[in-house]
């Protein structure tokens, strides 16, 4: 079994790939069965209003609705925007919608105390956050989380599930930075496969902490699930990452 955990489906027609039928098509023909979808978080830039926010969450519902089976829903949200805003958007997409977690980006360093009343909704509810992060050396935005980062919000918030995306990104770093942090998963999506960063991460986190994630549409199955299978570690470990570790983060039949 495979689930992809982290995809996104963009707003209007993405080139050859027109709509999310033919990325269903895709997923399945790589043994993919479900698709968790984060959203299109870069349509509105990086400070996304209540009203963008909303619209996103919309067509994530939309897709999540047609295909109950295949997508898996996420609410996006930034946390620089009204609190009690986020609040009823994850009221909305999780208990309304059955979403499985919350999605934040770079509108807003998670270090910031404005994370703390969405966390603690998020903890009660039992549900996954999502945090971009990435060590860049230029680049970085302003409000760019780093894996330091997301190891200061796990120590706040020791009860929340987190997802620390783009193990690459982070690199042998930031693995370190959240390894005591147990209650931090990483995703393996985005940038290139790089060798050895995946038996490094199986070392130092254990199997259970790491769940394959493709970044589709801006990143192809193929290269992002070839890291998977290139990878030296045993075939427990890669059924777990591949998917088993998934299913069970996200509540998933
Ligand atoms: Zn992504």
């Amino acid at each position: 079994m495979i689930i992809d955990s982290h995809t996104h489906y963009p707003f209007g027609e993405f080139k050859e790939m027109k709509n999310i039928v033919e990325i269903i098509r895709l997923a399945r023909k790589f043994g993919i069965s479900k698709l968790c979808l984060l959203g299109d978080v870069f349509h509105y830039g990086s400070y996304p209003n209540e009203e963008q926010i909303k619209e996103t969450n919309d067509l994530t519902i939309e897709l999540t609705r047609k295909h109950p089976d295949f997508l898996v829903g996420f609410c996006y949200l930034n946390a620089s925007n009204d609190t009690d805003f986020c609040l009823r958007e994850i009221e909305r997409c999780v208990v309304q919608n059955g979403f499985k977690g919350v999605k934040f980006e770079i509108s807003l360093n998670c270090r910031s105390r404005k994370m703390d009343a969405i966390m603690k909704k998020v903890t009660e509810l039992g549900c996954v956050a999502f945090h971009h992060t990435w060590y860049k050396s230029t680049g970085k935005h302003e409000e760019e989380s780093d894996p330091s980062d997301i190891a200061d919000l796990a120590a706040r918030f020791p009860d929340a599930k987190i997802v620390m995306p783009h193990l690459a990104g982070c690199g042998m770093r930031g693995v370190l930075d959240i390894m005591k942090h147990k209650n931090v998963y990483i995703d393996t999506s985005g940038a290139q496969p790089v060798s050895g960063i995946i038996e490094y991460a199986v070392e130092k986190l254990g199997a259970d902490r790491i769940l394959y994630g493709s970044d589709v549409v801006g990143r192809d199955f193929s290269a992002q699930l070839g890291r998977i299978y290139g990878a030296g570690i045993s075939e427990k470990d890669r059924k777990k990452i591949l998917g088993l570790n998934a299913q069970k983060l996200f509540k998933l039949n």
